[in-house]
This record gives C-alpha cells, structure tokens and sequence, in this order.
C-alpha cells in the first residue's frame, strides 16, 4: 500500500489528494509563492469531535500550531533543498544524513508537520469504534486486551515530562510497542518505528478545555479515535 492509497481510507481524502505534498514530495507540482509545504485540510470541521475535543482546541491546534510547522518548512527549503524531495520517512529514519545546520530545525518541523498531518487522521469522525481483526488479535497477543493497551498509552502519555506523544506502534520486529517521544520526534526517528495511532500530549493539545488534567484529555481522546484508519496504519506498518 503506497502513502496515498493510504490517504483514501482517511477521512478528507479527496482534500489531501488535491493538496498533493503534505510530506512534501513537492517536486512534481507547481511550487506555489509560499513553498511546497502546506497545512493539509482537516477534512471535517472543527467542532465535528465535540465534546471529546473542543472546537477551540482544534482550531488554534490546525492553523496555528500547525501551520507554523509549515511556514517554518517553506523557510527552511531554500538552505536545504532536499527537504522538499525526499520522503519524510526517509529523513527521519537517517537523521544524521541531514546537513547539521538544518538538522535540529528540520527535526522538529518536518516532525510537527507529519505528527500533526497523522493525528488529524487518526482522530477524524465516523469509521469503527473499536479496533477489530488482525489489529485487535495483535493488541489482545501485545497487551492482554484493549483496555490494557489503552491503559499502557495513557501511562505512556501522562510519563512524558513536558511536551511530546504517546504511541501505539509497530517496531522494527514488527511488533506492537507502546512509547512516548520528546517534542516533535516521530517514532520513525532513533528506534524506526511505524505508528498504528498516536496522541499529541503538548499542553497546546488540551490546555484550554482540560487545563492540567492530561489524563482526562486523554480519556476523551480515545473516543476520536477512527479505528478504519487505525487498521489501515498498521497493516501498513507490517506489509
Ligand atoms: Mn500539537
């Protein structure tokens, strides 16, 4: 399955097909005035995961947030203009292949970029609301059952000291592996893995609903959840 086949399973396919270059494969189209980069369209409106994530959360979250990953990439392609040619999974599985004067800035921009680019799919409305075939055999084999495995996230997510994410993965032996990550670090990035889902545990993220509370937004998060896409991600994932 390529990353675009991949797209069509999601929630607001058609938006990120026309946009084309979320991951900044840019090469082929017209580059437009403000760079190859853009901020992907959500593909469902902002209060469409109400109550579980409040509108103002996801609107300060998508253009704003986000897009600053975007603008800071567009700044950062003329210094090193590869960015905009390679698969970011390529970048991020060879961190050290990126010209060290670039490197932490494309670190933590291309990682926000596709983290933010990942969660708005993993949390779009509609799809199964559980997860349910091979996915739900490898998470039950992995951690017992769901509920466990949710459990594992959340202590996964709430351990993390300031900001990052807290993953369901599939690692290099091709197993199920839950772990956080500092900042914008992907779980492509130091260990190579491919997440299944993910839940972005930056203040930012919760704040002006659940102020402290991490672990109540945590909670109301897994209700977003879209299994369909969680299922495409991890057959992906163990191709
Ligand atoms: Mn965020």
């Amino acid at each position: 399955m390529n990353r675009r086949q991949t797209f069509k399973l999601a929630a607001g396919a058609a938006a990120f097909a026309a946009s084309g270059t979320i991951f900044g494969r840019g090469a082929a189209l017209a580059q437009a005035a403000d760079g190859p980069f853009k901020l992907p369209p959500l593909g469902y409106a902002y209060e469409a995961l109400e109550p579980n994530i409040d509108s103002a959360t996801m609107g300060f979250h998508h253009k704003n947030h986000h897009q600053a990953f975007v603008t800071n990439l567009n700044g950062l392609v003329g210094k090193w203009p590869d960015l905009a040619k390679k698969p970011a999974e390529e970048i991020f599985a060879a961190m050290s292949g990126v010209p060290e004067d670039v490197r932490t800035p494309v670190r933590n921009n291309l990682g926000g970029h596709w983290n933010h680019s990942f969660f708005w799919q993993i949390m779009a409305p509609g799809g199964a609301k559980a997860p349910a075939g091979d996915l739900k055999n490898a998470i039950d084999g992995a951690f017992g059952d769901v509920d466990k495995m949710k459990a594992a996230v959340k202590q996964a997510g709430l351990t993390r000291f300031g900001s990052g994410w807290a993953w369901l993965a599939v690692g290099k032996d091709k197993k199920l592996a839950i772990f956080n990550t500092p900042y914008q670090d992907t779980p492509h990035m130091d260990v190579g893995a491919k997440p299944v889902l993910g839940v972005d545990v930056w203040e930012h993220a919760y704040y002006l609903k659940h102020q402290y509370k991490r672990g109540d937004y945590i909670d109301a998060w897994w209700n977003t959840v879209n299994w369909d896409v969680a299922a495409a991600n991890f057959k992906k994932a163990t191709a």
